[in-house]
Formats: C-alpha cells, structure tokens, sequence
C-alpha cells in the first residue's frame, strides 16, 4: 500500500537490502543476537528514523507507510521486523512524550541507529496484567532509584536504552511513570538470552535493578501517568505487529502456490485438485481482509494521532485478526507443502514458528479481544 513515490522508493530500497543482507545473518552463530551490522543497514536505508520526525533526522513516516515497511522486512525474516518495529516504538514515545532536551540528545542517535531502543513494560507477575508490574522507582534528592525486574524484553543486551515503566509514589499521588534507561546505567544488569521457538533474529532477556540511580531527568512524561505513554506505544506497535503477520502470510502463500504449481501426485499438478484450491482460496481471502484492518489502523492513527481512546479498537482489531490469519495461513502452508513442510531447508516451518509468537506479543490475542468486547460494551 505504498502511498507516494516516496514510499515506493523506499519500499524498494528495503526490499533489494533484505535479499542482500538478511540472508547473511540467517545462521546459528547470529541468533539470539541483534547483529548491528544489519540494524546498521536499515538504518542507513533511514528504517531507524522512520517514527523520528524530519526535524530529529528522521523520516517523520505516516503509519500506513511504516506499516509496509514492516509488511516488507518480515517477508524475509522476522527478526529484524521486531527489533526494528520495537525501536520504533521507542523512537515515536519519545518524540511525543519527550522534553525539548530528551528530543535533541536522544533522537538523533535513534534515527542514525547510533543507538537501539528497547521497551520494557512485561514482569514475572505482570504480563497481560501489565498495569499490577511491581519494579519500583523512588525518588530520593534529585535521583529515581529503581528496584526490581523485567522479562522477555526484546533486544535486552543489545539496546543501547530502555524506556522502563515502575510504580511512583510521592506526594502529588501514586501511578506508574515511565523513564529513559541508558543501557549503561548503573545497578542494571541483564540476563542471558532465552532461548525460544523462534524468531531467532530478535533476541529476549531480563533486567534486572537493584537500586539503578537515574537522574529525575530521565522521566519521560508526566510523573504517575506512565500507563498512557505505555498504552500510546503499544497502539502503533499493533498496527506494525499486524503489518509484520501479513507479510509473513504472504510469504507462506506465495511459498504454498509455488509448491502446489510444481508438485505433481497421482499425474497431476497439485494444483490441480480443488480441495487445494479451495484451501489457497480461503488463504488469499482472509489475508486480503487483514490487509485492509491494517490499512485501516494506520489510517485510524495518522488522522487520530496516538491518543489510545481514538485508536483502540481499530489497532487490536488488526492485530488480532491478521495475526490470527498468519497463524492459519502457516499452517496451512505447511500442510500444502507435506513432507517438505515440515523441513527446514523450505522455510514454511519457520514462518509458522513465527506466527505464534506474533499472537502473544504487544498483548496476546485473548487480551486484543478484551479490549475489542470492551470498546463495544462500553
Ligand atoms: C518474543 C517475545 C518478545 C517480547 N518482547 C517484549 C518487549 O519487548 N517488551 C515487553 O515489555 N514485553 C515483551 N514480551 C512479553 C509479552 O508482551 C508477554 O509475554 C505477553 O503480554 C503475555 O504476558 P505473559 O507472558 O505474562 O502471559 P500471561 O499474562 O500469563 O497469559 C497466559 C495466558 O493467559 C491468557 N490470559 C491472561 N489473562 C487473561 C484474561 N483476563 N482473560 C483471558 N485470557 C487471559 C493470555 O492471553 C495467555 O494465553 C515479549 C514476549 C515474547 C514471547
């Protein structure tokens, strides 16, 4: 859905570096890492700047814009989708909840891909409950202190800051506040990367603070009202979730109609037998509707901004619904593919890996519907 010749510039600049670069970086002795060599790339292509307004370096891009960026990368491996969506986020909670001088030193780093940002709002005891997270931040003279812990957070280790979100008390109230975490901090340390079922390109760790001392400057937004920054991010996150399951559905189709053309049983093309047809045919139809939900939720966001009342339901509409597709559309592909599905070498198996973990992240899809049932009961 590229919308200017711009964006079609853009989007072939990415295209022709994720058939050149990405492959490289596909091998065991890169997972579990984000390999900056490749952030580097994007970032030159101007993938790093991409929710950094024009007047910071960046490219100031519309959602429906980053939206086929991410459909884009994540045709060819997902990894990068996320760490690179996730800094997007970042980028973007900066750029509208940051001070003038937050913007001017922080920015720019982000949008040259001097530095990495990362998110980290999940805990041990609070994941889909993430408003009861517990890490704590407590003020003394001019200085936060900042105790507790945080898990499952993309790119921990490799980001060069986090925006952190713990619990506040003082005398103008109580709430959650969200900080900028120089990765350098000290008293922040990070756990090993975990392993996991995919998606071996965008690595997942802990922090941990014990007493991590940040100066009060690094509060980003208003002291106690934290959650809406959170809830503002995770609104076009969503969106770029969503974008990320459609290009992984079309990869796994494009791969599904490439191998039933081929294939031949019983003397015929594969392609040839209706009860395929009919499963490629529900597989384009479903991936065309979450196509337009996702037009639909950038849309929503480039008219209503990123206040969260105003993008809700369109953003956890898409989510849910695409990332569900790609989930159905995987594994179908893999079913069409038989055997060879289920084989490395064919990639379809990975991309069904890839899908589950697109249900789970920025609120599973049980949590999407939640806040989907609640918009329209309200
Ligand atoms: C690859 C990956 C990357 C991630 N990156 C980040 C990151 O960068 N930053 C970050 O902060 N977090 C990150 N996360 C964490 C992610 O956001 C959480 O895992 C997710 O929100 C779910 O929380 P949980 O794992 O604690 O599951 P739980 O909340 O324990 O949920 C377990 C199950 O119960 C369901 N459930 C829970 N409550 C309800 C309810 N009320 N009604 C119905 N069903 C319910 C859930 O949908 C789920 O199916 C990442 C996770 C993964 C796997």
């Amino acid at each position: 859905m590229p919308t200017s010749a711009a964006d079609t510039l853009i989007l072939e600049t990415i295209e022709r570096l994720c058939r050149s670069e990405v492959p490289k970086y596909q091998n065991e002795s890169c997972y579990n890492t984000v390999p900056r060599a490749l952030f580097t790339s994007f970032a030159e292509a101007g993938v790093a700047g991409l929710a950094v307004p024009e007047s910071f370096g960046g490219i100031g891009a519309s959602a429906a814009t980053s939206a086929a960026v991410f459909d884009t990368i994540s045709r060819h491996d997902m990894g990068p989708a996320i760490f690179i969506s996730v800094h997007a986020m970042v980028c973007g909670l900066v750029a509208r909840f940051g001070s003038d001088e937050q913007k001017k030193s922080i920015l720019p780093k982000l949008a040259s891909g001097e530095a990495l940002g990362a998110f980290a709002l999940t805990e041990p005891h609070a994941g889909s409950d993430a408003q009861a997270l517990s890490t704590e931040a407590v003020l003394r003279g001019d200085s936060y202190f900042l105790t507790g812990s945080k898990i499952y957070i993309t790119s921990a280790g490799f980001a060069d800051l986090y925006v952190v979100f713990a619990r506040t008390k003082d005398s103008s109230g109580t709430g959650i506040s969200a900080f900028i975490v120089p990765a350098s901090t000290k008293g922040l340390t990070i756990g090993t990367p975990e392993k996991k079922m995919g998606c071996e390109l965008s690595p997942i760790a802990s922090l941990f603070f014990d007493e991590a001392e940040l100066p009060r400057s690094h509060l980003l937004g208003p002291v106690h009202e934290g959650f809406k920054v959170a809830l503002s991010g995770l609104a076009g996150g969503r969106v770029n979730i969503a974008a990320c399951a459609n290009g992984l559905s079309r990869a796994a189709l494009d791969a599904a109609l490439k191998h039933l053309r081929e294939r031949k049983q019983f003397g015929r093309a594969l392609a040839e037998f209706q009860g395929l047809q009919f499963m490629v045919a529900d597989m384009h139809s479903r991936l065309e509707a979450a196509r337009l939900l996702v037009e639909k939720g950038a849309q929503d966001l480039d008219t209503a901004g990123a206040s969260p009342a105003k993008t809700r339901l369109s953003s956890s509409v898409a989510k849910c619904f695409a990332t569900d597709t790609a989930m159905s559309i995987t594994t179908d592909a893999v079913q069409l593919l038989g055997g060879a599905g289920y084989i490395k070498e064919y990639q379809v198996e990975r991309y069904m890996r890839e899908a589950k973990m697109l249900q789970i992240v920025e609120g599973t899809n049980q949590v999407q519907r939640m806040i989907i049932a609640r918009e329209l009961l309200e």
